[in-house]
């Protein structure tokens, strides 16, 4: 336990926390209930974190892993924010399921240029992390084989082609920029007719996420990342942390998860949020210090955002009556 009253620099990150495309997938399910009533059902996690999904729960959202655990029923089937294989939209429309689509538009850009490579005849590569959603999603928007993933340098350099000369990428939208950026050099590298997206597909709120803790990561004596384990983008936010220099870097889902003991000593941290950690977390973390120590509050902005999504067609009334 600190000495009470012992002074604590916070520097808070910002951007932090929920993005545009979160926000949105959170406000369709919300939208939804108040349109068509409970239950409504979503298809997978709407995002990952578990203090958002209890949320929706307790206000009539089920959440099933697939279709099939779902009753034949009128009721809306929501489509989690990382986006699904074609494979899932075809069986709902099989079954009359009425269906909206919480896909991150920034996700659905990728799986339309995975389909354009598609066509011209190339060979796609998918540079992200197998068993995420995301990527099960981008994979599933074309026939098996069709896309290859490469998870690491390694893979990168192992890389065997069929046609080099046709060879195009796309990413998966909440990776590390710099450990993608290493991927694709390697890839312009060994196949320098290789085409994809200008920079890469990750998307601009985990760019801006990732810039802020660089910018503090080596003020700090720790971070605390709040998000879930199964967040990409959050996992990222820690491994940024560690290695521009800070060393201790905690992923914690709620403020009973901090380990105090790490933080023996301490005297600055940073505090940031994965994408999909609403702010009322970042706030109940910050009170738990101040519950310890004497706390001064400084943001760190890396980036402005003002990025909004359109929603769907069929809730756009209720957002304005909301
Ligand atoms: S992290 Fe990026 S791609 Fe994912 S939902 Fe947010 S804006 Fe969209």
């Amino acid at each position: 336990m600190p000495v009470p009253d012992a002074p604590l620099d916070i520097l808070l990150c910002a951007p932090r926390g929920f993005c545009a495309g979160v926000d949105r997938a959170v406000q369709i399910v919300e939208l939804a209930l108040q349109k068509f009533g409970a239950p409504v059902y979503v298809r997978h996690e709407i995002v990952h974190n578990r203090y958002v999904v209890e949320g929706l729960k307790a206000k009539g959202a089920v959440f099933v892993e697939e279709l099939d655990e779902i009753p034949d029923t009128g009721q809306p089937v929501i489509f989690s924010a990382h986006g699904v294989p074609k494979s899932v939209p075809e069986a709902a429309r099989r079954r009359n399921l009425f269906h909206l689509d919480a896909t991150c538009p920034l996700v659905t850009k990728v799986h339309r240029e995975a389909e354009i490579h598609y066509r011209k005849g190339r060979e796609i590569v998918l540079i992200g992390h197998a068993g995420h959603p995301e990527v099960a999603g981008t994979m599933g928007q074309l026939p098996p084989g069709a896309v290859t993933l490469v998870q690491t340098e390694a893979d990168a350099r192992a890389l065997q082609p069929a046609a080099p000369e046709r060879l195009a990428f796309v990413t998966q939208t909440t990776l590390s920029v710099d450990d993608t950026a290493a991927i694709v050099a390697i890839l312009k590298e060994r196949f320098p007719a290789i085409v994809g997206p200008h920079k890469e597909d990750i998307c601009y709120a985990t760019t801006n996420r990732q810039e802020a803790v660089k910018r503090i990561a080596a003020r700090v004596d720790a971070m605390i990342v709040v998000g879930a384990p199964n967040s990409s983008n959050s996992q990222r936010l820690v491994e940024v942390a560690q290695r521009e220099g800070c060393f201790t870097a905690l992923l914690v889902q709620r403020a009973a998860e901090i380990d105090w003991q790490r933080l023996a000593g301490v005297r600055c941290i940073g505090i940031t949020a994965g994408a999909s950690a609403p702010e009322a977390l970042v706030e109940e973390v910050i009170d738990a210090f101040c519950q310890r120590y004497s706390v001064n509050v400084e943001a760190i902005t890396a980036a402005a955002e003002t990025v909004a999504f359109n929603l769907p067609r069929e809730l756009r009334e209720a957002a304005r009556t909301a």
